[in-house]
Parts: structure tokens; sequence; C-alpha cells
């Protein structure tokens, strides 16, 4: 308990321990005209007590209190972690005990003498002031260790070190975490001199670290300079350094510092990447898009140096019907040891590419006469077709080649290849294992024909088929309602190809019942994700072709696609051209008739074009009709596209159709129609077909026309 009460008026609070309470106050009096308030105890322990559960600035102690001394008290108060600023007091002028005191912390020594209570105040507040000022210290210290471990920790997990070099004296300061990125503890080697960095640089870039460092020094320019080293612990490493140079008065530098940055994952990772982007995965070749490369390079060089340059696109022959039998595991094997076969015919300088699946090219250089070109391609045959061991089994495989010769057959790679390919097809009709060289001669239409197909079958798995969407606009609202979905396939050398360019195909060698299937899953699929991404729900077109339409099972895929991809029935509409239904209409109807009763919608695309006969559009179980964009573009110019519009809307009233127009560019047009009560519009003027990504925008902020 405390013997006097406490002044509350100031912050300072000060503690008096005095044997002599009549003394004691006295002090707090003398200390209390000066601002401070002061707390007095008798005894040690009893003081002790109090501390316990309370703090003071400072303690005046008595030396000589009647349970302990000073000293012990001093002794006691450091035992249990307390580090009170005390100002020792004594009725004794013993110099000896003033140094003790003194050096057991305190901030200083009054003697009780006559002049006591007079010099009190004085030495208090000095005494706290120093106290302020050791306390601002400490703060200051732990505040600048604290950033320290900051920038230690930020460095380390920037991976980034810092350093300084003093020109002048030579000397160099590294952080903690240069140490570590160089694989070292911090002061091994005790001292880092510019002849140690050398010694670990790697000696390949040593020339240009140096080069770069006597640079900064000599002009003052930054420092910027990527750099292996041998680390000791992590092998070899990349690192970056940047620095700044600092100048004296005479403009000299004197100081060079910086951070140097390991970047050995990201060096890595760029490399991983690169060899994503050029090289096959399987076989470790140069994939097409460097191939483009190579090949470009190798014309100019050619067309330089006066030379030949062969190219030779070589396929294996039946290899889907090693796949198929033996599996895809076996025939990847395959690809991989034809790989290094042909790696054996081609020279270091050539280059050889894999452009997918079982086709092969190799760029021939520095060629002089065709017969070069053929010992390799004689060679490629022969070491081709010796036979294989793959999983227990002994595999007989023959390629077929096709060569064209730079500049004869083609002066770019474009044309080389295209030109190579019709050659390798060629080959392909005379019986397979042959090569054959480009000649203007051969049946080109043919042959490209054949070359379409053949790689519009490969093109499904490459993934170079996607769709587009164009939408489908109430024009009074200017509201989208749908869209359709339309197909595109981009041709690694034909570049981007538009619907009638291979539809035909794909519907007379049947690849549009895999083709439509799977035009038909990634519509519902994309229509689905944007319902689920909170976009309006809104239907989705989707064509079907004649062939599809024959199908026997069209029902079945529609429904399972629907259930696998989770979307409603009532957002897929399916179009089918006026010539397709009416080629055997009465079979149609009841197919027809499964899909509506599904809850699909059903719409007649190109109308006006075919041959509808009227009664039986009516037993259609159809739900729109799509005028041809052929009427729409002359509407507004020629007086029969206008009738014939005219016509269609009308019919399309009086079944309880819904109408569209196709191919509307103008807003003439979009009046014409909508004067004639045509609503529903698709066309250029609204949007032109847009992959999915623009497309889920369109459905989000809707559109400007
Ligand atoms: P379609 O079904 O009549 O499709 C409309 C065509 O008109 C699309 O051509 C579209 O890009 C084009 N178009 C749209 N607005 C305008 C316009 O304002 N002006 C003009 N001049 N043209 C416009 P696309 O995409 O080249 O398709 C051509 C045809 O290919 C389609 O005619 C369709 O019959 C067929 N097709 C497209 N995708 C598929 C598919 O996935 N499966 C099947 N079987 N056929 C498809
Ligand atoms: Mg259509
Ligand atoms: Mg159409």
């Amino acid at each position: 308990m405390p013997d006097m009460p406490l002044d509350t008026t100031t912050t300072e609070t000060i503690l008096i321990i005095e044997d002599d309470a009549g003394f004691a106050e006295l002090m707090s009096a003398s200390l209390a005209e000066a601002g401070h308030g002061c707390h007095c105890f008798t005894r040690g322990d009893t003081a002790f007590g109090w501390l316990a559960s309370n703090s003071v600035s400072l303690i005046i102690l008595d030396y000589s209190l009647p349970d302990m001394t000073g000293a012990a008290f001093v002794d006691r108060m450091r035992k249990i972690g307390l580090s009170i600023p005390f100002v020792m007091v004594t009725g004794r002028d013993d110099a000896l005990l003033a140094v003790e005191m003194m050096k057991t912390g305190a901030c200083d020594f009054l003697i009780k003498d006559t002049t006591f209570l007079d010099r009190l105040p004085a030495v208090i507040s000095r005494a706290l002031h120093e106290v302020g000022t050791r306390r601002k210290l400490e703060k200051a210290e732990i505040c600048l260790r604290l950033s320290e471990a900051r920038l230690a920790r930020a460095q380390k997990i920037a991976r980034m070190g810092s350093w300084e070099w003093n020109i002048v004296s030579g000397e160099i300061y590294w952080s903690d975490e240069l140490y570590n990125i160089f694989g070292l503890k911090p002061g091994e080697p005790r001292e880092i001199s510019m002849e140690w960095i050398y010694s670990v640089v790697s000696p390949l870039d040593l020339p240009a670290f140096k080069k770069a460092m006597l640079n900064s020094v000599k002009t003052g320019q930054p420092l910027n300079i990527n750099y292996r080293i041998i680390s000791k612990d992590y092998g070899e490493i990349v690192v970056s350094s940047q620095g700044e140079v600092e100048c004296d008065e005479s403009g000299r530098a004197c100081l060079l510092s910086g951070t140097t940055l390991d970047i050995t994952a990201r060096i890595r990772a760029e490399s991983e990447i690169q060899q994503l982007i050029n090289y096959d995965t399987l076989t470790g070749l140069p994939n097409r898009s460097l191939l483009h490369d190579r090949l470009h390079l190798a014309i100019a060089q050619a067309a330089r140096e006066k030379h030949l340059l062969g190219v030779l696109i070589l396929d294996l022959d039946r290899f889907k019907g090693i796949n198929d039998a033996l599996g895809h595991r076996a025939g990847d094997k395959l690809l991989k040891l034809v790989a290094n076969r042909l790696g054996a015919c081609v020279r270091e300088t050539d280059t050889l590419a894999r452009l997918g699946g079982d086709e092969f090219v190799a760029i021939l250089v520095g060629v002089s006469h065709a017969e070069g070109i053929t010992k390799v391609a004689k060679k490629i045959l022969t070491i081709v077709s010796e036979p294989v061991y793959i999983e227990g089994h002994e595999i007989y495989s023959t390629c077929s080649i096709g060569i064209a010769v730079y500049p004869m057959d083609g002066e770019d790679s474009h044309t080389l290849l295209k030109h190579a390919d019709l050659a390798m097809y060629q080959a392909k009709e005379q019986d397979r294992n042959n090569f054959q060289f480009f000649s203007r001669d051969m049946n080109i239409k043919v042959l490209e024909r054949m070359m379409l197909e053949n790689s519009m079958r490969k093109a499904l798995e490459r993934e170079e088929f996607f769709l587009v969407y164009q939408p489908q606009v109430d024009s009074r609202s200017g509201r989208i309602t749908g869209m359709e979905a339309l197909l595109r396939w981009q041709h690694p050398d034909l570049g981007l190809l538009s619907p009638d360019k291979f539809i035909y195909l794909a519907e007379e060698n049947n690849f549009i019942i895999p083709l439509g299937e799977w035009v038909l899953r990634t519509a519902c699929r994309q229509n689905k994700a944007w319902q689920n991404q909170g976009l309006p729900s809104v239907r989705v077109a989707v064509n079907l072709s004649a062939k599809q339409f024959g199908q026997y099972h069209l029902d079945q895929v529609i429904a399972s696609t629907l259930m696998e991809t989770g979307l409603e029935p009532e957002y897929l509409e399916l179009e089918i051209t006026e010539s397709t239904i009416m080629k055997d209409a009465e079979q149609n109807t009841v197919i027809l008739q499964k899909l509506k009763d599904m809850g699909v919608s059903l719409a007649i695309d190109d109308f006006g074009t075919g041959y509808s006969s009227l009664s039986y559009l009516k037993h259609f179980p159809i739900s729109r009709l799509k005028i041809d964009r052929s009427f729409v573009r002359d509407i507004t110019t020629n007086t029969d596209d206008a009738a014939i519009a005219e016509i269609i809307i009308d019919i399309a009233r009086s079944l309880k159709l819904n109408v569209i127009a196709e191919g509307v560019e103008t807003r003439a047009q979009m009046q014409f129609l909508s004067f004639n009560n045509c609503v529903e519009m698709q066309g250029y003027l609204f949007s032109r077909p847009v992959r999915a990504e623009e497309f889920a925008k369109q459905l989000k902020n809707g559109l400007k026309y």
C-alpha cells in the first residue's frame, strides 16, 4: 500500500523508497513543486509488492533501507527483469559507494546534506530527461532492427540480395541474402573481394561481367547485367545485377551499389516455355511453328548462296492401323523410333521437324543437285522400313515421301510445303513406300482435295476447329434473342477456312457425322457455360447437314448431348435447309416430331431457295423460317426479292411460325423488314459472327448498331 496519495497531475511518476517517512514527504513535496507525482515506501519489499502491478518512470532509492541495502534492491530488480532507472540517495559521503552505484546503472547519486532538497528537483529532471532520451534511442534501435529484419525477409522471399562496392577502398558489403544466393553462409569467405567474385562468375560470362562493371565505373552509367555463377551448393545459377554509381565532388565514381536477383527459376521457366512453343513434346523435334521459322531462314540462305533446298514431307503408311491395333502407347513409341532413325539420315545443319500425327518434314540445306536429295529420300525409305520391336511385336512400317525443291517448286515456305504435300499424296497413290518429286503435271485438283480430306480427319484431334457466334436480334428492342453457331477451321497451312470450303467434303466422306456432333456438343456446352456465368439465357442455333439428318440416331445424339452438357432443350434450335427436309419428307417428319417433343425448336434455313411444298410445311413441326440472305441482299432495290420476302413473312404468319431474316447488312434492309412485320434479324448490321469471348461481351453489354 502506498504510504502517501498519488499526485495525478503529472505524467511522470516517481517512486521514492526512503526509510525516513518524514524525509520522504519532504522530497515528495519538493518534487511536486517541479511537477512530478510521487509514491513513497519505507521498505524495499513493500515497494516490490507495489511494483508488481504498477509502473514508474524513475526510482529514488535510499541506500540503507530497513530490510535491504540499495544494492540488494537493484540486484533483485534485475533478477526479476525490471529495468527502471534509478537515482541513489545516501546519508554517507562515500565516494567508493558512489562509483559502485553508478556502475550498477544508477542515473545519478545524491548525498543527504543540507542542500539536498534544493538540488533534488534539478537532478531528477535531468535524470528523467536522460531516461527519455535513452528510451527514444532504444525505440529507434528497435525500429531499425525491425526494418532490417523486414528488408532481409523481403530479400529472402525475392531471392534478391543487396551489395555495395567502395571503389576507392575496395571494400565490399554483401547482405545476408546475397550470401544465400551464392550458396554461402554469411561471413564466408570472411572478406569478399572483386577477385573472389571473378572466381565464381562462370568463365563463359566473366568477360561480359568485367566489361559491364568497368563501363559503369568509367562512365557512371547504371549497371545491368545477367550472368551465371557457379555456386558451391546449387551448381550453376543465373543472376541479374542492377547497380547505381555514386561519384565524388570531382566526378569520379566512388561507390557502386545495387541488387542481385536470382533469376534461375525464371530463366528455366522461359526456356521450358520456349521448348513447349517450338518443340514437339513426344519426339523433341522442332514443331510446325519452329519449322516455318527454320524454313524461312533456310530459303534466305539458299537464295544468298545460290543453292538448292529440299523440302521432304513424309507420312507413315497405315500408321492409324498400328495405333488402333496396338494402342496409343505403342504408336507413340513407333513415332519416337522413326524420329531417331530420321535423325540418322540427315546432316546436323538440316532441320527435321514433326508436323503432328505421323507427319514429318526434313529440310535439306546446301544441296547442289537433285541427286543429293534423292539419295537422302532413298535412305529414309530403307531405314524406316526396317522392322522395329515394340512391346513384343515386330512392326513393319513404311512411309511415303513428297519432295519440293527450292527454287523450282516454290520460292516461299508456304508454297514449298504445299507442293511437297501434294507430291506426298502422289506417292501415297503410287502404292506407298516411295518418294515423288513435285511436278507441275500432277493433277493438282485431285491431290488438293485428298490433302484437305486427310488434314480434316486430323483437325478434330488437333483442335483446329472452333465455333463463332452471330447474334440474332429483336430489331424493335435491340435485345439479343439467340445466336447461330458457325463453324470455322484454322488450317495450319491454308489459314482460316469458312464452312463452304470444307463442309461439302465432310458431307461426302461422312466426316460430317463426328464433326457435326462436335459442333452440337461445343455449342450446347458453351451456351450452358454462359448461363452459368449469369449471362442472359438465349437459344443457340446449330446447323445440321442432310447427312446428319439422315442419321438414324439423330434424336438420341441430341438427347444425350443435352444431358451431357446440362443445357435445357428450349435453348437449342436446329437449322435444317429446305432441301434436307424435303428429301425424305415422310420419314423426316417422324424425326422432327421426336425432336419437337423433346422441347428442341426447329428452323428452316435458307428458306425460299428450295421447293417447299406448302402442304408439307403445314405438317412439319417447325417453329421458325429463316429468310435466305440472297433475298435480303436486294430487298430494297429488286421488287422480286422484296415480293418473295413479303410472301415468306405472310406464309410464316398464316402457319403461326416465327420468321427471321438473315444477311441484314443495312439500315434500309432492317427498316423494310420491320415495316413488313419481320422482327427478328441476323446480319453484319448487328454483328459479324464473333469468337466466344467477344460474344459473351455482347451478351453482357448489349449491341450497338
Ligand atoms: P447459314 O447457316 O445460312 O449461315 C449464315 C451465313 O451467312 C454464315 O456464313 C454467316 O457468316 C453469313 N452471314 C451472316 N450475316 C451476314 C451478312 O450480313 N452478310 C453476308 N453476306 N453474310 C452474312 P458462314 O459462317 O460462312 O456459313 C456458311 C454456311 O455454312 C452456313 O450458312 C451453313 O449452311 C454452313 N455451316 C456453318 N456452320 C456449320 C455447321 O456447324 N454445320 C453444318 N452442317 N453447316 C454449317
Ligand atoms: Mg444457318
Ligand atoms: Mg442461311
